[in-house]
């Protein structure tokens, strides 16, 4: 797939170490508009999970395919392509700066596996004004669902009104500590991803868990070592808090640290309560 890179005039700072990664400038709207004067030349290839795409060219940088086209959620560069040949059809991809989303930096990192894909039903935990949020939107698509919990008035107020244009998130005003309080808006998940930035998320994921995850669904959390414990070593806390979350029947799989975009932070990636196998 051809297509240009819009205007985008968000903040991303560019990524990866690659040449143009995603290099957004300044603040505001991001106004791609596609193909046209201005805009350089790009492809847009399906990266090796489901729901994520890359654009070659001079601005390379990962993407997902936009929802909403024609919208920015917080001033990301879009990404326009022709559709199917014989068709006017456009297809639209929104810039996904790993800076800016733990999710993102996990993909870009090299991560072995994406529970989250199309159709997914996730649980996503601390969800602020709905950055990465938008993204899993995308990835998961009309069949898919995203329950957003947060508890900050100020930044679930940005999210709700993002959800209001995306009829698979579902923006959930409350203590992730508390999931009996959400019980009625949440089935059961595939994914719960956890990004509270607290010392309890272990609790706080084992807690939801038991309450809305599928025997071997999977969990994705991010740990911020210094929310934990600020006075012991990143590798130390990582391993702490991976012997938790297993007391919980959370059996890790993967870990990997999100340097060089989210300093001391490591995503662990497990099953729950995972079937034998022979
Ligand atoms: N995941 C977001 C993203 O990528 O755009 C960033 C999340 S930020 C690091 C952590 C968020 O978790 C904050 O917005 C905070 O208000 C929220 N949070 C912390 N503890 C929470 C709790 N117990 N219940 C719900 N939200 C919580």
């Amino acid at each position: 797939m051809k297509g240009g890179f819009g205007k985008g005039k968000g903040k991303g700072k560019g990524f990866g170490g690659g040449k143009g990664f995603g290099k957004g400038k300044g603040k505001g709207k991001g106004k791609g508009k596609g193909k046209g004067k201005g805009f350089a030349k790009v492809v847009v290839e399906p990266h090796r999970f489901a729901g994520v795409f890359v654009s070659r060219g001079k601005d390379e940088a990962m993407l997902t395919k936009n929802m909403v086209p024609g919208e920015s959620v917080y001033g990301e560069k879009r990404v326009q392509v022709d559709g199917p040949e014989g068709s006017n059809e456009k297809i639209e991809y929104r810039v996904w700066n790993p800076f800016r989303s733990k999710l993102g930096a996990t993909i870009v990192g090299g991560v072995g596996q994406m529970p989250i894909q199309p159709g997914s039903k996730v649980l996503y935990l601390g969800s602020a004004s709905g950055t990465t949020v938008s993204h899993v939107s995308d990835m998961v698509g009309p069949e898919g669902c995203v329950y957003a919990v947060e508890f900050s008035h100020r930044s679930a107020r940005d999210l709700t009104n993002m959800a209001k244009k995306r009829p698979n998130i579902v923006p959930i005003l409350e203590d992730a500590r508390q999931p009996l309080k959400y019980r009625m808006l949440v089935g059961m998940v595939d994914v719960i991803f956890s990004d509270v930035a607290q010392p309890d998320q272990a609790r706080i994921v084992a807690l939801n868990a038991q309450m809305f995850l599928k025997v071997n669904g999977w969990f994705i959390i991010s740990i911020k070592a210094n929310c934990v414990d600020s006075t012991a070593a990143p590798e130390a806390v990582f391993a702490s808090e991976v012997e938790k979350l297993k007391k919980d029947n959370l059996r890790p799989k993967e870990q990997l640290t999100l340097e060089p975009y989210h300093r001391d932070h490591a995503i662990v990636i497990g099953q729950y309560r995972p079937f034998k196998t022979a």
